[in-house]
């Protein structure tokens, strides 16, 4: 089967990316959300991406014209059921996640390859609570979707060689680029970044360093193009948390423990870029470091 129609659940920060990269790669995208206000911000959001992309020369006005007209959205799970392919792109937590399968399970064609962007849950066990193990794969999207050129492909433990393929296939007309990982907590990306974000904590937490001079001396030292904590800021503190329990619970291995700076930041609502503070303060003209 040749994957024409993709079905999005969720448009949020992820779905919206994902719509834009398969609407431009000439796929018809159906997408979907709970939230009628949440699908009308993130149809704005692919206009305005897109009309970006084209002011600055890296697609044509007709592309932007053609990919949005390919992107239709509905708040009926069930009208996804016809797509050849459907990824959930929906709030990370597994019983959200496992609702949202079960709901569409009586309403899909028997081939309909399923996916979930999930950061972090198990993809064989969600995977095994729908019809089709088999045809259940995880496909990781990295923030901005439209921006980032990787995917990882994680693969359930029943996930089969036919589906992978497929993806593989969907991955490269995309124009990205697919990592193969296995279904262990976290799978490759953030399994390596969420520590490193952890340790860059437990360093300001002991006073090694400041937020400054901690994201100064990995930009100039290490050549990474954002400092570890601006890039928490960015990804979300709680979020950066959620990964860091989901590596301890999973792995069992003290390693993990999240730092308690990280977890008191969490608690005060200090969350990063969109609450306006974590480890900078954003309230004024330009970020100022809060320790
Ligand atoms: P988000 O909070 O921005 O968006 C989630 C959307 O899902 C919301 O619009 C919400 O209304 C909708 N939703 C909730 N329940 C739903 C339901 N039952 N049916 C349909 N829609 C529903 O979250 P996000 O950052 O876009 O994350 C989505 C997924 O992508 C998560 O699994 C997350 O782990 C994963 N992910 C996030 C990032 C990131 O950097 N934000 C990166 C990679 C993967």
């Amino acid at each position: 089967m040749a994957i024409q129609s993709v079905g999005i659940v969720g448009a949020g920060q992820m779905g919206n990316g994902i719509a834009h990269v398969f609407a431009l790669a000439g796929y018809d995208v159906l997408m979907t959300d709970i939230s009628r206000e949440a699908l009308d911000k993130a149809v704005a959001l692919v206009d305005r991406n897109l009309s970006r992309q084209a002011s600055r020369g890296k697609i044509s006005d007709q592309d932007r014209d053609a990919a949005l007209g390919r992107i239709r959205t509905t708040l009926q799970l069930s009208d996804l059921g016809q797509c050849d392919l459907i990824i959930e792109a929906a709030t990370e937590r597994e019983t959200v996640k496992q609702a949202i399968f079960e709901d569409l399970l009586p309403h899909l064609k028997p081939e309909t390859i399923l996916a979930s962007n999930t950061s972090s849950i198990s993809i064989t066990r969600l995977a095994s609570r729908t019809d089709r193990p088999e045809r259940f794969i995880g496909v990781h999207f990295m923030n901005p979707v439209p921006v980032m050129q990787l995917v990882e492909l994680i693969r359930g433990i029943a996930t089969d060689e036919a589906t992978y393929k497929q993806l593989l296939e969907v991955v490269e007309r995309i124009g990205k680029t697919a990592a193969s990982a296995e279904d262990f907590p976290a799978f490759i990306v953030n399994r390596v970044l969420i520590p490193m974000i952890n340790e860059a904590v437990y360093v300001l937490y002991e006073g090694v360093g400041s937020v400054r001079s901690i994201d100064e001396s990995m930009k100039l030292g290490a050549n990474h193009p954002m400092g570890p904590l601006e890039l928490a800021d960015f990804i979300g503190l709680d979020t950066c948390l959620a990964i860091m329990n989901v590596l301890h619970d999973g792995l069992a291995d003290t390693k993990y423990r999240p730092c308690p700076l990280l977890v008191k930041y969490v608690e005060a609502g200090w969350l990063g870029r969109k609450t306006g503070r974590g480890f900078y303060d954003y309230s004024g003209e330009t970020p100022v470091p809060t320790r």
